[in-house]
């Protein structure tokens, strides 16, 4: 292999502080790397396409937790249901239903995490502060018992200012607080902060991420 992913994994992991934990982005690169990462105990993978992501899960050693990290359309839940492990960026209720319906007809409970969108850049999928208030207030996600809500993903401004990005990594700190405790105060499985990428992922450990999705900085560059 002419790539160093070993090495590239462990200066990531030899970073983290403990409670955060590494999602390895392995988006458009091959199963040798992901092969790689996993000699060295890595286990936790992220996909964002349904179609790589089933290939994958069929080559690879099944105990690799897949995490879902693209926007899913609902049309393609039920190919990931039977075996993913979170789902990470839910933007809907509409989405949310159908992660339920598929997830009990496979007999399980799959994890979530709700999408945020507070980056500047207009193109970006997630729910705003406040359909993510509306969302939880009118409390149907109550009833989807196959749906486990484990927390918040957002994706920090592809910007340069350092500043501009801790800004809206904490308003996402902020409001994980704010809805903990006012709709998961005593649900344990509330508790995933899901920010901090190749590029800002520093300031996301200061800003109390728990899952950082880093991919660039172990597999090197993308080819598409
Ligand atoms: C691709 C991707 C990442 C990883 O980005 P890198 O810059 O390669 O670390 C993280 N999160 C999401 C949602 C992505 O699509």
């Amino acid at each position: 292999m002419d790539y160093d992913v070993k090495g590239h994994l462990h200066q990531i992991l030899d970073t983290l502080p403990q409670g955060v934990r590494l999602v390895a982005i392995s988006k458009y690169h091959p199963n040798a790397y992901i092969e790689a990462a996993y000699e060295e105990g890595q286990r936790v993978f992220g996909e964002s396409h349904e179609q790589e992501l089933r290939q994958k899960h069929e080559q690879l050693p099944k105990d690799i937790e897949w995490h879902f990290i693209g926007h899913l359309q609902t049309n393609k839940v039920k190919y990931i249901a039977p075996y993913v492990s979170m789902i990470e960026a839910v933007d809907s209720l509409k989405l949310m239903k159908e992660i339920n319906r598929q997830s009990e007809k496979c007999g399980r409970v799959i994890n979530i995490l709700l999408e945020l969108h507070i980056a500047e850049e207009a193109t970006k999928y997630g729910l705003s502060l406040d359909a993510c208030r509306e969302l939880l207030e009118a409390g149907e996600w109550r009833e989807m018992s196959h749906v486990r809500i484990c927390g918040l993903m957002m994706m920090a401004s592809n910007v340069d200012d350092q500043d501009q990005i801790r800004r809206e990594m904490q308003t996402a700190a902020d409001f994980f607080d704010e809805v903990k405790a006012k709709y998961f105060a005593n649900d344990e499985a509330f508790c995933e902060r899901s920010w901090g990428m190749s590029d800002d992922y520093p300031i996301a450990v200061e800003t109390r991420s728990t899952m950082v999705r880093i991919g660039t900085s172990i597999f090197g560059p993308r080819v598409y």
